[in-house]
């Protein structure tokens, strides 16, 4: 698979379960499936029939107590987990990755399900970063060390790298399964223990993965799983006074809420990935062919459901209408239907994007800018939308400044490197930028200049377990992934003894 840059293959060809058995939907805690204390349960949907798939245990704030009970008791020094020797850890995260491979074939069966996104791409692209992801933080768990400091000789002194403690991870639907192991990886391998809540949308693999983790021998109370709502479950855990931090992932209009959470309870450590609306930016001196290839993929993958979507494409003016034509034909060329065959693009996650989408793919018709091809809803059953290439987009309308979330591709026309850079900016976010040119001169000054976590060269989307992702701006608040993911879950304690000098 070829699809955002990386080469992941699996070793066995993959085998779609149209109707995959839902083996868990209740709250895990302690290494158990448990209902919730209220007795509630939502509805699961699969966003391609819009049909109910299962209800699900409902946790809440009771449950979210109980979760977090658990991951303290699990963090007590003295405890199986905080006892374990670090390569013991090291392999208990490689075991859930092991187990995470062998049922390969329904855990993507269950992403696509849960989620609508081609069976294909979950298994390769969702499943195998997963894998790369754990099986990385796997070998920090082994070599995050301290170390000894010289101070003067009346004393020893070093720094321990301890973990953080009970860790509440709040995540979204759009990477259901991957956002999970980004969370997990970094926690674990530290030493942590979570609780951890997936979207409403897309709780199935979280759970069924949780439960493959007491298959690989975790300790009760180490990972525990609490599906909910977000003003509930999501609240209770950036609000708990026993959770020591919060990492969340999803939308700028929640995340500006968890750090006044934070604030209001216990100051909590609170990391943030949020929002984007990220350019990429074509020079005619590029590879045009290749750029039409890679700001396709840029935008359209994963339904245009990436916080990194490059749905700003400036166009040096010189290739612009060349540009506009091939993109346009690009996008007519997308299949899009039932996820579970060969597809580009399958549904919407539910009928609330699709709405929003729809909405915004309207003011771009009404703001007058040129929609060449798509433009509406596929069909009356799921929620599918055609893929939508918008040209002549202005900077102020609402297309080019809000996140949409979806397969709509807006296009701008640029003449100067500086008038570029000033509307590049014009954001309150700052995620990504991609820059496509072959003049090296041109392409290194243009990833100094531009204000985001990541900056691609001649590609978009492309993501590595090492390199550390984040945003500027209102997209987020600290790093995920690399060393820098680590130093996130890792507390740093500074022990200096008095050393007696009777004896010397
Ligand atoms: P969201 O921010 O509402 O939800 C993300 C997670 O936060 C979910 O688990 C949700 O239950 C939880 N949550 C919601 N309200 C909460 C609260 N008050 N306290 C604590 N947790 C809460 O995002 P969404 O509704 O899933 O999507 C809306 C928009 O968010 C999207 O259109 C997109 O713009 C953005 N989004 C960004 C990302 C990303 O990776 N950066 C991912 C998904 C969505």
């Amino acid at each position: 698979v070829s699809v955002i840059g990386c080469r992941l293959m699996s070793a066995a060809a993959p085998k779609a379960i149209q109707n995959p058995d839902i083996k868990c939907a209740k709250i895990f805690i302690n290494n158990e499936f448990v209902d919730a204390v209220s007795g509630k349960t939502f509805q699961t949907i699969d966003p391609a029939t819009e049909k109910v798939i299962c209800e699900v245990a409902e946790g809440d704030k009771a449950d979210v107590d109980k979760a977090v009970a658990a991951a303290r008791e699990a963090f007590r020094l003295g405890s199986p987990w905080r006892r374990m020797d670090a390569t013991d850890k090291q392999d208990l995260m490689l075991k859930l990755a092991d187990l995470i491979e062998r049922d390969r074939d329904y855990i993507a069966s269950l992403e696509t399900l849960d989620n609508g996104k081609p069976f294909l791409i979950s298994h390769a692209v969702d499943i195998g970063l997963t894998l790369k992801c754990l099986r990385y933080h796997a070998g920090w768990a082994t070599k995050n060390l301290g170390h000894v400091v010289p101070m003067d000789g009346d004393f020893f002194s070093y720094i321990r790298k301890e973990p953080v403690g009970v860790c509440g991870q709040i995540i979204p639907w759009n990477f259901p399964m991957l956002m999970q192991a980004w969370k997990f990886g970094p926690a674990l391998a530290m030493g942590n223990t979570v609780v951890l809540k997936p979207a409403e949308q897309t709780p199935l693999t979280a759970l069924y993965i949780a439960k493959l983790a007491a298959e690989a021998g975790f300790p009760p109370g180490v990972i525990n799983v609490v599906p909910g709502y977000g003003p509930t479950a999501g609240a209770a855990i950036a609000e708990h006074m026993d959770v020591d931090k919060v990492a969340f992932t999803g939308s700028t209009e929640v995340g500006q809420l968890i750090p006044q959470m934070s604030a209001g309870s216990n100051l909590k450590r609170v990391t943030l990935e949020l929002g984007g609306k990220s350019p990429q930016i074509v020079f005619a001196d590029s590879d045009v062919e290749a750029a039409i290839d890679n700001t396709h993929t840029g935008l359209f993958f994963n339904q245009g459901q990436c916080c990194t979507a490059g749905s700003r494409i400036f166009v040096e003016e010189k290739v612009y209408n060349d540009f506009v034509e091939a993109a346009t034909e690009k996008a007519k060329t997308r299949k899009v239907g039932n996820p579970f065959t060969d597809v580009d693009q399958g549904p919407q996650v539910d009928e609330e994007q699709m709405a929003k989408i729809l909405d915004l793919i309207d003011s771009g018709k009404k703001e007058g800018a040129k929609m060449t091809v798509g433009g509406g809803r596929l069909g009356d059953k799921g929620f599918f939308v055609a893929p939508t290439v918008f040209a002549d987009v202005q900077d102020n309308m609402r297309i080019a400044k809000e996140e949409i979330f979806g397969p709509v591709m807006q296009i701008m026309k640029f003449r100067s490197d500086e008038e570029l850079i000033a509307r590049a900016h014009d954001t309150i976010y700052g995620l990504a930028a991609s820059v496509y040119t072959q003049n090296v001169d041109r392409a290194i000054t243009m990833a100094n200049s531009l204000r985001a976590g990541t900056v691609w060269v001649n590609c978009h989307n492309v993501f590595d377990t090492t390199m550390p992702f984040g945003g500027y701006k209102m997209s987020g608040q600290g790093r995920e992934l690399g060393p820098y993911g680590i130093e996130a879950y890792t507390e740093i304690k500074s022990v200096i003894m008095k050393i007696s000098q009777k004896n010397a």
